[in-house]
């Protein structure tokens, strides 16, 4: 899960769906969770749900989702704290989990027992690890999987045609073809090993919170936060 910054405001934004806009130019389209890139349904998030006493109209309790993140089967209503999740606004989110291309995302393999149930309770919250087939299956809308799946294809291809041709314009052509599909957290697995695409991939994802990453693209625990 891409870690973000969105930066601070102490206005109160109502009708909180003012914010769509702006949470938008910080952090792209994409859905703060899932990462998927959303241009229809992208919706204003609440972190702490309002019926659980969080606040309304406040920017700190912003995200941005797509409808089956934020939708009645998975997050909505359920959270009456940020204590026992992993947030992309607070943590490294990028240390917590591990994808790989059969769908999975589970908690990171190196995650202290402590940490182990938080990861697990964030994926079970937001049905991450929905697809079919799983013990969690997608309900009938549910299509992230579908994306998911194309987006490990795309990064693959990606790969090979970067060894082929380690050039500049292919980073750029990488970087085009990431952004437009979304799923960071996919693109910086798949290349893994090559330093200067996942520099570009932070640079390029708008909003990606860069002290959550050292000079090699690497992720580094991030200050203040529980991971
Ligand atoms: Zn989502």
């Amino acid at each position: 899960m891409r870690p973000v910054d969105k930066g601070t405001r102490n206005d109160s934004i109502n009708p909180y769906q003012l914010a769509l806009e702006p949470l938008t130019k910080k952090l792209g389209r994409y859905c703060s969770y899932c990462e998927m890139q959303v241009y229809n349904s992208l919706e204003v998030e609440h972190v702490v749900s309002i019926s659980k006493g969080g606040d309304k109209h406040q920017w700190h309790n912003f995200l941005l989702a797509c409808k089956h993140c934020n939708g009645s089967s998975n997050k909505s209503d359920k959270v009456s704290s940020r204590t026992n999740y992993f947030w992309p606004d607070k943590d490294n989110t990028f240390l917590a989990f591990d994808y790989d291309e059969l769908q999975h995302i589970r908690p990171h393999s190196g995650l202290s027992q402590v940490l182990q149930p938080i990861a697990k309770a964030t994926i079970g919250l937001l049905g991450l690890d929905r697809f079919p087939g799983s013990i969690n299956p997608p309900t009938l809308g549910d299509k992230r999987y579908i994306k998911r799946n194309e987006v490990w294809a795309l990064a693959k291809e990606s790969l090979s045609d970067w060894y082929q041709m380690p050039v500049q314009e292919m980073i750029r052509q990488i970087i085009r073809t990431a952004t437009g599909h979304g799923f960071f957290s996919i693109w910086m697995t798949v290349f893994k090993d090559i330093p200067e695409i996942k520099l570009a991939l932070i640079d390029a994802f708008p909003g990606t919170a860069k002290n959550c990453f050292d000079q090699n693209g690497n992720p580094a625990a991030r200050p203040g936060g529980k991971i």
